[in-house]
């Protein structure tokens, strides 16, 4: 299955347990590489792989989140209908949320990355929406969002990358904060998912989907 792992606290979102309908109901999104496919989800929900973020009880289906949109650079937009989940033992339901995308963007994941790649190499936020074709106060929110998050982002893959290898030498600074975030990242990502997934799918699954989440408290 693969999913990100979702324990990891500097980018764990905060859970709202505000009540909805029969159950609790949680902001937490759950990324997964392919949360279009049943027969994927089924397998990681029964073996435990896919557990609740809040409390680690099992997940079983709880039918699906309203349907939502993806822009892709290279192809039409996606349709996507995200199955939502609930927690046995909580009772707070999750999204599962492809990979390929970000909570609350409608751009897909790569589009993100290659704005921040391009910010990290110089450029400003209105060149780089004039060539994706994107308005420009939205490349400049990703900018600012994923520059106030590049602590925690660095101290993630830094922690992920030493659970993997200790002795990892340090990477080479990469000019700016963000650029030496991403590198740390990337770089823990890719030892993470190997070649399994995109480097900026690999980047979502390990940030919980909260690359350019708002901080928590
Ligand atoms: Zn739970």
């Amino acid at each position: 299955m693969g999913e990100g792992p979702n324990t990891n606290r500097p980018f764990l979102a905060r859970e709202r347990h505000g009540t909805l309908s029969r159950c609790k109901e949680s902001n937490v999104v759950l990324m997964v590489q392919d949360a279009q496919a049943g027969a994927v989800i089924d397998a990681a929900l029964s073996s435990g792989a896919l557990c609740c973020p809040s409390c680690k009880g099992r997940l079983r289906r709880w039918g699906f989140a309203r349907g939502r949109l993806v822009r892709r650079r290279a192809l039409p937009a996606l349709r996507l209908r995200p199955p939502r989940v609930r927690c046995g033992s909580c009772g707070v339901t999750h999204v599962l949320l492809s990979a390929s995308c970000l909570p609350r963007r409608l751009d897909e994941v790569a589009t993100i990355g290659a704005a921040l790649l391009a910010h990290v190499r110089g450029e400003g936020h209105r060149p780089i929406a004039v060539r994706l074709e994107l308005p420009p106060d939205t490349v400049r929110g990703w900018l600012r969002r994923a520059r106030s998050n590049h602590a925690s982002l660095r101290l993630l893959g830094t922690l992920l990358a030493i659970s993997m290898d200790a002795s990892l030498p340090p990477l080479q600074p990469a000019g700016s904060p963000l650029g030496d975030a991403l590198a740390t990242a990337a770089a823990a990502a890719k030892r993470f998912f190997g070649g399994s997934r995109t480097p900026w799918e690999a980047i979502a699954l390990m940030t919980h989907g909260r690359l350019l989440a708002p901080a928590g408290p």
